[in-house]
């Protein structure tokens, strides 16, 4: 059979639309909100990683808001100056971590995470957290599995607990929470889906990091699995407040009890008006 010149043509557009479709894609788009994700359009038998800190949840207080930044960084170091023994004991460090207050940023997220999990989609929450022993908790991996069960976030594979040796690290995942012990998510990502014989076609990641993503995209690449990957902008900022921080630490160390930033303000109105009298 003879095709014409236009024939052709039309053959190759097909063509070319059928091995752009197959050709897996690999995106990454800023959001707000999770409002911005269409959860009702992912499939059966996708794997959808969220991220924990700053994407699932969030710190109220304005020091662990701040942790990460100059500021933060700053007031530790000068902490540590003070009080030598936080940088060998971590048992006044897993106080804080214990009693201040980390609650989910959108609610309404579990609504959906539950619905996927009830459509045949895989759900895990994904963490570069550290894991193993630390101060008065037996597992790091534990306590923020049963801090995230508190607010009703429970991911796939809720009986599985699977240690993985990783380039000298030792990341875990732990009843649904994959914690990679500092190490690049991408990699970690990949032992996984292997050690539970899974075969994603798409992968979908929430995460507020970039590097991470890109981290798991690659992975994805690797793997011929299409990646969509959400780069979440919905965490919030607090202004620097020296005094109240200082307060703050100063009686962390001194009671081993921390204070919430509301708790401190009370406290310190309260002295105010003592030494006012
Ligand atoms: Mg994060």
């Amino acid at each position: 059979m003879l095709l014409g010149k236009k024939n052709i043509l039309s053959l190759f557009l097909i063509l070319l639309v059928c091995a752009c479709k197959s050709n897996h894609p690999q995106q990454i788009e800023p959001i707000q909100s999770f409002n911005a994700i269409d959860f009702n359009s992912i499939k059966p038998g996708s794997l959808v990683i969220f991220d924990v800190d700053e994407t699932l949840i969030q710190p109220v207080d304005t020091f662990l808001v701040n942790e990460h930044t100059p500021q933060g960084k700053a007031f530790r170091q000068k902490l540590i100056q003070t009080y030598p023994i936080l940088k060998s004991d971590n048992h006044i460090a897993s106080i804080m971590l214990q009693e201040a207050q980390r609650p989910l940023l959108e609610p309404n997220v579990i609504h959906h995470i539950n619905r996927l999990k009830n459509s045949g989609v895989f759900v895990i929450a994904c963490t570069g957290m550290n894991t193993g022993p630390y101060g008065i908790h037996n597992s790091l991996e534990e306590w923020r599995y049963n801090h995230l069960k508190s607010l009703d976030f429970e991911g796939s594979f809720n009986d599985i607990v699977l240690k993985i040796s990783y380039s000298g690290r030792n990341p875990v995942f732990y009843k649904g929470l994959l914690a990679t012990d500092l190490k690049p998510k991408g990699p970690i990502v990949g032992i996984f889906i292997d050690a539970l014989k899974l075969k994603p076609q798409n992968i979908i990641m929430i995460d507020d990091d970039y590097d991470y993503l890109l981290s798991v995209k690659n992975e994805c690449e690797k793997r011929n699995i299409s990646f969509q990957g959400y780069e979440y902008k919905g965490s919030k900022t607090l202004p620097w407040d020296e005094d109240l921080v200082q307060f703050q630490a100063d009686y962390l160390v001194k009671h081993k009890k921390w204070l919430s930033d509301k708790a401190v303000r009370t406290f310190m109105r309260f002295n105010r008006k003592k030494l006012s009298l």
